[in-house]
């Protein structure tokens, strides 16, 4: 963790050779940082068992701590996020990958998004059935197509070409999914409003200063066959830009879609020139409040200054960077 700020130094000392400027006015030891995100919506102390909270925070630890180890050995923003997506999308606690929600048929309906805040370049698919890990095959679309979204059957031909392996539809149809949609059924939920609670995200600052964002749902419980949410939508939720920020989101999808929120967030900082908080904060509290969308966001920006913001009840949640900070949280009040 200390070797970072000598790099740091080093950087702006350099800087300050070459253009006869200070850097560390305008770059502040940025070091490296991640922050991830495992859904937000109601999640409330009295409601939850100490079983149940020990084991979202053992899942959001082991992913924090899986993308803080690549960055800390010296990987990239983007290998950093995909690990920790990756950890969350195996762990069926989460709404991604094996633990993914099922849709009105019983299936589970996966989008992904990645985003390299250098260039930048993106990847996403979305509406996919077989694919183990979504975060995987929208890194493949970035990094080996000339697209940027694949969706349904044409994805899954992609990934098979790119050598990926396809699962059965049963691998994602977990005893406690298949009972959440009997509720949802039985409760007769709206289509397009089911609940959601377990998206996942991560956003991250590597030591060359570039910034990535990913992030993976199976979307709303009983939802409609065909629907896609904002989370495979480049700006809606998720986005990242080195000259702003990583933003990944997490809520009522339509909402961000509507309201462009995780581009939103970067468009504040880079036109309206407010800093990552104020733009979080008027996006999420201000924003979307004022069109009834419940969720929240995380997000990095290129300081390495941390937000992670929602308007529902809770949101899992946790950051580690190289200053020492380590946290995780799900509540909204004050944790320990
Ligand atoms: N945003 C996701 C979607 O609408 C769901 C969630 O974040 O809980 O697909």
């Amino acid at each position: 963790m200390s070797r970072a700020k000598p790099t740091a130094t080093a950087a702006a000392l350099l800087a300050v050779l070459l253009h006869g400027v200070s850097a560390a006015a305008t770059a502040p030891a940025a070091g490296f940082a991640i922050v991830i995100h495992g859904g937000a919506g109601v999640i409330e102390r009295a409601k939850m068992t100490p079983e149940h909270e020990a084991s979202y925070r053992a899942g959001l630890a082991a992913a924090l701590d899986a993308g803080y180890e690549v960055l800390e050995r010296g990987g990239t923003s983007l290998d950093a996020v995909i690990a920790a997506v990756r950890r969350m999308e195996d762990d069926p606690q989460f709404n991604a990958g094996r633990g993914a929600v099922l849709d009105e048929d019983g299936d589970a309906e996966l989008d992904a998004a990645i985003m390299d805040g250098a260039g930048p370049r993106a990847g996403a698919v979305a509406a996919v059935r077989h694919v183990k890990n979504p975060i995987e095959l929208a890194r493949l679309v970035m990094d080996r197509s000339p697209h940027v979204l694949l969706v349904a059957e044409g994805a899954e031909e992609f990934a098979l070409e790119q050598g990926m392996a396809l699962v059965p539809r049963g691998y994602f149809r977990t005893d406690a999914r298949m009972r959440e949609l009997e509720e949802a059924r039985r409760a007769e939920a709206a289509r397009a409003g089911g609940k959601s609670t377990g998206t996942v995200g991560a956003v991250a600052l590597d030591r060359a200063g570039n910034l990535a964002a990913a992030t993976s749902t199976g979307g709303l419980t009983n939802k409609h066959r065909g629907r896609v949410g904002d989370t495979p939508l480049i700006g809606a939720g998720t986005y990242a830009n080195n000259a702003t920020c990583a933003v990944s989101g997490t809520g009522q999808g339509e909402y961000y879609i509507r309201q462009v929120v995780a581009y939103d967030v970067c468009a504040l900082m880079q036109y309206g020139r407010m800093t990552l908080a104020a733009a979080v904060h008027e996006v999420v509290q201000v924003k979307l409040r004022s069109t009834g969308g419940e969720g929240g966001l995380i997000a990095l920006d290129r300081n390495g200054d941390i937000a992670m913001d929602f308007n529902s009840a809770g949101m899992f949640r946790g950051a580690r960077d190289s200053h020492g900070r380590r946290e995780i949280a799900m509540y909204r009040d004050v944790e320990h």
